[in-house]
């Protein structure tokens, strides 16, 4: 006889997470982390911090973080939140944001967490087909909802919706949310940070995984008006007073300050995603336009499944989605250029 909370746990929608493996000898291009290291002075601003600082609370506003965002977007710091990477940031968003009545809209390809969230928290929601292009069309997302999310550029596809076409799904949904996760838009989109001051209902999330090359410091924020961000600082209340421990703060607060260290590695990531782009392309590859750190290709004669695993048994770690429509591509992650040879290396063996 089963007992009332295992049917609880077993009621609990599982999610997967890339696999992280120890990376020595591996090329790990799975889960889109930055090939090159955090700015140095992320590294001095934690150690000072390390002394009797770990003594003693964190900022429960995290101030300085706030602040130092909000001034990079010609924000307030109340149209600022800040969490443990935009996975909890996304997390409080679904929970006080996107719960609703009527069913949340979401690209039917796009970041697996979301499906995930709306099991955990009840969100009734309604996967939108790409187009045939595996492109998102603002157009479907018209008519009554109880709010709307996607990744901008889209994962795993890393095609990117231009501001205009954002401020679209804006107009067609002034009375719902409307979530743009911008975890990957350095690489290569406009930030919807810009329409914040004129859209009540945007909310803007982003992290410093990617192009600030700190997954393990595990920050990420969200950009809109105050009540929104009230809303998400409420339900962040109820968890936790303290949004981030003291060394997170301490390390973001140098990466936001460090632009020519961002803008560097930034360049990098894009020159490097050009060349492995056409490494591809020559190797037989149909690759997606890009505006991410990775990208999203197929081979016309080769199944995903058999690619992925012809690169593990060589130690080359990339992403392969068993899902209908996409289970062909690789999602590679935009490694360095000695990464992204031993990579193309394999391919050619394997194809
Ligand atoms: N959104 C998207 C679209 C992502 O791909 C990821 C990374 N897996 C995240 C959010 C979460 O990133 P993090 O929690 O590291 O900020």
């Amino acid at each position: 006889m089963s007992r009332f909370w295992s049917d609880l746990v077993a009621a609990l929608t599982p999610y997967t997470p890339g696999e992280q493996p120890r990376v020595e000898q591996l090329v790990k291009l799975n889960t889109n982390e930055n090939p090159y290291p955090p700015s140095p002075a992320v590294l001095a601003a934690i150690r000072a911090d390390t002394g009797d600082g770990l003594r003693l609370y964190p900022d429960p506003e995290a101030g300085a973080l706030k602040t130092a965002i909000a001034q990079r977007y010609a924000l307030d710091a109340a149209q600022v939140f800040v969490g443990n990477g935009s996975d909890e940031v996304l997390a409080h968003t679904f929970c006080a944001l996107l719960k609703h009545a009527r069913p949340i809209l979401f690209p039917d390809v796009t970041y697996s967490f979301y499906p995930t969230y709306c099991g955990l928290y009840g969100v009734d929601y309604r996967p939108v087909p790409l187009d045939a292009a595996l492109r998102i069309d603002p157009e479907d997302y018209a008519g009554e909802n109880g709010g709307v999310i996607f990744p901008n550029p889209n994962a795993p596809t890393g095609r990117l919706l231009p501001l205009e076409a954002v401020r679209r799904m804006l107009d067609l949904n002034p009375d719902s949310v409307v979530v743009v996760d911008e975890a990957y838009i350095d690489f290569g989109g406009e930030s919807a940070a810009a329409l914040v001051p004129e859209y009540p209902n945007l909310l803007v999330i982003q992290t410093l995984s990617k192009s600030r090359s700190l997954a393990g410091l595990r920050v990420g924020f969200a950009l809109g008006q105050a009540p929104l961000i009230e809303g998400l600082e409420r339900v962040k209340n109820s968890f936790n007073s303290y949004p981030l421990g003291r060394l997170a703060i301490a390390g973001a607060v140098a990466a936001m300050a460090d632009e020519a260290y961002f803008e560097r590695t930034r360049q990098a990531v894009i020159a490097g995603r050009e060349r492995l782009t056409t490494g591809l392309e020559s190797l037989g590859f149909e690759v997606l336009p890009s505006a991410a750190n990775f990208v999203f290709a197929r081979h016309p004669a080769h199944r995903g499944e058999s690619l992925a695993a012809g690169l593990r048994a060589q130690r080359v770690l990339v992403r392969h989605f068993r899902q209908p429509r996409i289970e062909d591509y690789l999602r590679i992650t935009v490694g360095t250029d000695a990464q992204c040879e031993r990579l193309l290396e394999v391919l050619e063996a394997l194809c």
